[in-house]
């Protein structure tokens, strides 16, 4: 535990994660350390040979964006934590912080296990991690706990690893802070001790339980930063995450903004992940084609191209890709009231990419339509916004700035039959039809030889039941009963 000189701490940042989780089981059996609960020593970890670990970037969903107190991209250090929670995986604690940092105002840059690294948020901002004074100085990563030698080991050769590539990358040299209060490397306990804000030890107990500590972890920072030097960045080239993948841009600023969207995706644009090296692309855009997002973050790269970050219904980021290929709406925390609400038949052209939601001018997004599709129209709404919304069945809704509107001529029929009906085929079709002709006039019925019936007419307005539609040469008629038939274009169906 991380009990501190004076009161019971709060855990780490990252180890206000859920109590539920199952525990890690362990079937992968020990080789190569052969003691157990014995010091892991940085000869033991050299003696394993461990391959650089692949750097894993997420969308952040970290959206209080800040700079250093020098600058974006000016960080003074790394502060070491461990997550104090030995129940949790690397993939629990990367999903609760992005989930939960909105209420235990906590995040990370980064977690780190003995098989991976996994970036969370651009390490040229700063985070929430140890303290306002530690914040705003220094980039912070969380070790996740181990339960085997093998396994502490290879997390310990990960996380020094990162260490050395991030202070390479912002130019850092290698110094422990923890004995001195200055140099680059601080544990959370060095915070604690020489800037204060905060109060947690870690990770010297952790480190401790595997007979290992600060000292030999800043020397193997130090080997790893010199291999780095050597070769020009090891296995990953210095390049960060997706290594051999261009780098598109970087990021010059970004802000948060509440938007919905539909992609327009074609091959040629892509799909993009931001990394500690810049946004780096992962596929093209055609695959999100007519895909509705949220949109939660827009960046403005260095050289001027405008960036949308496309996140899932909570707001977890997924991608992100240059905004001109984005049909926005806006998102409204509340569809504003219905003053107007009537049954109409016709038909939708969209001639944008629209967005279907669960009710007019509400925020959900069921999915994207693309522009130019058509869409059979039930009902249309009139916003206290003056805004018009179509229904498309059921609870889908299209906002009417988004297409071309055309009423039917001839309102078809309730239930089958009617312009559905195919021509020359008989179907059944039960409704009450309203004539609909001129006032005080009539109009005849026909035979379904087409001949017209003699000494019968039908009154304006007078209502009847059908049972059978037909389609004659593009015109429907409806059967009254017996062989006689009324046109379909005097007729209002009920
Ligand atoms: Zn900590």
């Amino acid at each position: 535990m991380h009990v501190r000189k004076t009161l019971v701490s709060l855990a780490c940042a990252a180890a206000l994660s859920v109590a539920a989780l199952p525990l890690m089981t362990h079937t992968t059996p020990v080789v190569g350390l052969r003691h157990v609960h014995a010091a892991v020593s940085n000869r033991d970890i050299n003696a394993q040979s461990f391959a650089n670990p692949q750097i894993t970037t997420y969308p952040t969903t970290f959206t209080k964006y800040f700079g250093y107190r020098n600058g974006v991209g000016r960080p003074e250090g790394i502060v070491i934590h461990e997550t104090a929670n030995s129940t949790s995986t690397i993939d629990n604690e990367v999903a609760y912080m992005q989930r939960a940092w909105p209420t235990t105002y906590a995040y990370v840059h980064a977690f780190v296990d003995h098989s991976r690294i996994i970036n969370i948020h651009p390490t040229d901002y700063g985070v929430w991690g140890a303290g306002p004074a530690a914040n705003a100085r220094f980039i912070q990563l969380e070790l996740v706990r181990e339960h085997s030698d093998e396994d502490f080991a290879a997390s310990i050769n990960n996380y020094a690893y990162y260490v050395a590539y991030l202070l390479k990358q912002y130019g850092m040299g290698v110094d422990l802070a923890d004995n001195d209060g200055a140099g680059t490397i601080w544990s959370h306990n060095a915070v604690s001790d020489w800037l204060g804000g905060t109060d947690h030890t870690d990770p010297i107990g952790y480190f401790k339980q595997w007979g290992y500590d600060m000292n030999q972890f800043a020397a193997l920072v130090q080997q790893k930063y010199d291999a780095l030097s050597d070769d020009g960045g090891g296995n990953n080239n210095g390049n960060g995450a997706n290594p051999g993948q261009p780098i598109f841009d970087t990021v010059a600023n970004q802000q948060s903004v509440d938007l919905l969207g539909v992609i327009n995706g074609t091959a040629t644009n892509g799909k993009y992940y931001l990394t500690d090296a810049g946004f780096t692309q992962a596929g093209t855009s055609a695959s999100e084609n007519g895909n509705a997002y949220r949109i939660t973050q827009q960046a403005t790269t260095t050289n001027g191209t405008s960036m949308y970050l496309m996140a899932n219904a909570s707001g977890t980021g997924q991608f992100w890709v240059i905004s001109s290929i984005v049909s926005t709406e806006p998102r409204p925390a509340a569809a504003p009231a219905i003053t107007r609400n009537q049954n109409v038949t016709g038909t939708l052209r969209l001639t944008s990419s629209a967005i279907l939601h669960n009710q007019p001018g509400d925020g959900t997004f069921l999915k994207g339509l693309t522009a130019g599709t058509s869409w059979s129209v039930y009902k249309q709404a009139t916003l206290s916004d003056e805004s018009t919304w179509f229904n498309l069945g059921g609870n889908q809704w299209v906002a009417g700035n988004k297409g071309t509107f055309n009423q039917a001529s001839t309102p078809p029929p309730a239930t089958g039959g009617g312009s559905s009906v195919g021509e020359g085929e008989v179907t059944d079709f039960r409704a009450v039809a309203q004539i609909n002709y001129v006032p005080n006039y009539g109009v005849v019925m026909w035979t379904g030889a087409g001949r017209v019936i003699p000494g019968r007419v039908l009154k304006h307005g007078t209502r009847w039941a059908v049972f059978k539609a037909k389609k004659i040469n593009g015109q429907t008629y409806y059967n009254l009963g017996g062989d006689q038939w009324l046109q379909g274009k005097y007729v209002i169906i009920q």
